[in-house]
C-alpha cells in the first residue's frame, strides 16, 4: 500500500471501529466478534505508529470508549476507570515483562482471569453500600445502584468504616445466559448473541426486577484506594477486599518467570470450558503496588499490566443473523 493508502486507511479504520464500538457499548448489539475487533484495532495501532503524524486524541486507539445513557445519574469517578492494553502471544508477553524489568528489579506479577463483563466500581461509606457506578467511557460513568443491588454476592455492609472503593467485574454466568436464552426462546423472542452483552443490557434496566431475574454475579480485582490501608502489593489487595467479603477468585497465581506465567495461562485455557463464567482471556499485573504508581499509565491503560487475549475457539456465530433485544 502507498503512503497515500495507508493514511486514508487511518481515516478509514478509525471511522469502521468508531460505529462498532458504538453497536458494542451503547447498544450491547455487536456486529463483527471481538476477535475481528481486535484485529481491526491492531492495524490502526500499527499504521498510527508508523504515520505519528496522523495523531489524533478522539481516535478509538486512544480513548476509552463506552456510553453514558440518559435515565441513570451521572457520576465522574475518583479516578479514571482504564482500560487494558493487549498481548496475544507469548513472545508479547515477553516484551511486556521485559519493558516492566527495566524500571522495576525482580518483578513479581499477578496473573488473574480476564471476565468477560462489564467493569464496575462499588462504593461505601461507614460499612455501608453507598453507589454502584459503570465505567462509562472512564471518566463518567452511569449509577445504577439499583439494579447492582440485585447481584446477592455483592455486600450490602462491609466490616470497615473508612471509605472503600472497589473494582471488578459484573458478568452472566453461563447458567444464568443459559436460562435466559431458554426464557427468551419461550416467549418467542430472539436469543442474546453472548453473556457479556446480555450483562451490560441487564445492568441497563431502568425496572430493577428486570435485572434481578437474570441472575448477574460478580468478581472484584482492584482495591481503588489500598494506598488507604497499607495494602502493598494486588495479592495483598485481593486477599484485604476477601476480608471485606468481596468476592475475589481464588483462581490466580503470582508469578516471576514468563515461563511461569505462560504455563498459568495454558493451564487456565485448559479449564476455560469448563468454568461457569466466560473469561476472553487472562490479566498479568505487576504485583508491587507502589512500583504500579511509579509506572502510571498511558491515556487509556495502565503501564503495569496487560491483558493475554485467548486465540479465536472456533468459528464464532455470525453475530449479525442474531437479532439481539435488551
Ligand atoms: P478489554 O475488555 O479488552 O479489557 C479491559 C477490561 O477488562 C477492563 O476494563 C475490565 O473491565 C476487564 N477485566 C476483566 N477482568 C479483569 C481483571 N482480572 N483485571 C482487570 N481488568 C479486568 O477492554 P475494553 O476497553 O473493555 O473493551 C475493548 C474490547 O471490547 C475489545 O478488545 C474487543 O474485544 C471488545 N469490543 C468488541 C467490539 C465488537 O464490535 N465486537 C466493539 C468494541 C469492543
Amino acid at each position: 500500500m502507498s503512503m497515500m493508502d495507508e493514511k486514508a486507511r487511518i481515516l478509514e479504520l478509525r471511522k469502521e471501529l468508531e460505529k462498532y464500538s458504538i453497536e458494542y457499548y451503547v447498544y450491547d448489539n455487536p456486529s463483527i466478534t471481538d476477535q475481528e475487533y481486535d484485529r481491526l484495532m491492531q492495524e490502526l495501532m500499527a499504521l498510527e505508529e508508523k504515520y505519528p503524524e496522523m495523531y489524533d486524541a478522539t481516535s478509538p486507539s486512544q480513548r476509552i470508549i463506552g456510553s453514558v445513557l440518559d435515565g441513570f445519574e451521572k457520576v465522574t469517578h475518583d479516578t479514571q476507570m482504564l482500560s487494558l492494553s493487549n498481548v496475544f502471544n507469548k513472545e508479547e508477553i515477553e516484551e511486556f515483562v521485559q519493558r516492566i524489568s527495566e524500571s522495576v528489579s525482580n518483578p513479581e506479577f499477578v496473573v488473574e482471569c480476564k471476565y468477560d463483563g462489564l467493569a464496575m466500581a462499588l462504593l461505601y461509606d461507614d460499612g455501608n453500600f453507598t453507589r454502584a457506578v459503570t465505567r462509562g467511557d472512564g471518566i463518567v460513568g452511569e449509577d445504577v445502584s439499583n439494579n447492582v443491588k440485585t447481584i446477592l454476592s455483592i455486600p450490602m455492609h462491609i466490616p470497615e468504616m473508612r471509605h472503600v472503593e472497589v473494582r471488578g467485574e459484573v458478568y452472566m454466568p453461563k447458567a444464568s445466559f443459559e436460562q435466559l436464552n431458554k426464557r427468551q426462546e419461550e416467549k418467542g423472542l430472539a436469543p442474546f448473541a453472548n453473556p457479556r452483552n446480555a450483562a451490560a443490557g441487564s445492568i441497563r434496566q431502568l425496572d430493577s426486577s428486570i435485572c434481578a431475574s437474570r441472575k448477574l454475579d460478580a468478581y472484584w480485582y482492584y482495591f481503588q484506594n489500598a494506598s488507604d490501608f497499607a495494602v502493598q502489593t494486588q495479592e495483598e489487595a485481593l486477599q484485604a477486599m476477601s476480608k471485606m467479603h468481596f468476592r475475589t477468585n481464588p483462581l490466580r497465581k503470582v508469578c516471576t518467570t514468563v515461563e511461569q506465567i505462560w504455563q498459568f495461562i495454558q493451564e487456565i485455557q485448559e479449564k476455560r470450558e469448563d468454568l461457569p463464567y466466560e473469561i476472553d482471556g487472562m490479566v498479568i499485573k505487576l504485583n508491587n503496588l507502589a512500583d504500579q504508581r511509579r509506572l502510571g499509565s498511558t491515556a487509556k491503560v495502565p503501564r503495569y499490566a496487560t491483558a493475554y487475549k485467548f486465540p479465536a475457539q472456533e468459528v464464532l456465530t455470525r453475530l449479525k443473523d442474531i437479532v439481539i433485544t435488551v
